[in-house]
């Protein structure tokens, strides 16, 4: 069934919704499953991530992209091949989410993902995060009604 509504994310702002309205999110700490692979980064996540971080040390290149850099990890993570992203600390958390309440856009959306679609802001939910994201549909928290995270320059 296709679920489709417009929903005001900021004052001003609509996005058209395109997932189950009843849909529920709530991150599952032990999982990180989103942190285990390369995070791209749009302009302004690299312009806020120089003020937190050394660039040279947690981002690499690729086909002309930006991302934040995976690394061998020592936790007994279940990534396939024991790496994880540079900023996943020891405990599954985000350090830099927890040391500077900040961390780039397509993390902060996660497990959604947004795209521009007749000038519109569109939302889904992230085909890969229907398979491995623990955290849908495990507590009464609906996405429909948290979607301040879906920041206005998310587009990159
Ligand atoms: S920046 Fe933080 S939230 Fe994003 S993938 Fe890395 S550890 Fe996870
Ligand atoms: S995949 Fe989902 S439940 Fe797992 S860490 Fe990411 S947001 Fe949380």
């Amino acid at each position: 069934m296709t679920h489709e509504r417009r929903v005001e994310v900021h004052p001003g702002c609509e996005a058209v919704c395109e997932f189950d309205p009843d849909l529920t999110f709530e991150c599952v700490d032990s999982c990180t499953w989103c942190c285990q692979h390369g995070v791209l980064l749009y302009d302004h996540d690299l312009l806020e991530l120089a003020a937190h971080a050394n660039l040279n040390d947690a981002t690499t290149t690729f086909r002309g992209e930006s991302f934040v850099r995976r690394e061998d990890k020592d936790r007994d993570a279940h990534t396939d091949d024991g790496a994880a992203c540079y900023f996943l600390s020891e405990d599954g958390l985000c350090e830099l989410h927890a040391e500077e309440n900040w961390k780039p856009a397509r993390c902060s959306i996660f497990p959604l993902e947004v795209h521009l679609d007749g000038g519109e802001i569109h939302v889904t939910v992230r085909d890969s995060a229907e398979e491995h994201c623990e955290g849908l549909d495990v507590s009464d928290r609906r996405v429909i009604d948290n979607l301040d995270s879906v920041p206005h320059n998310a587009l990159g």
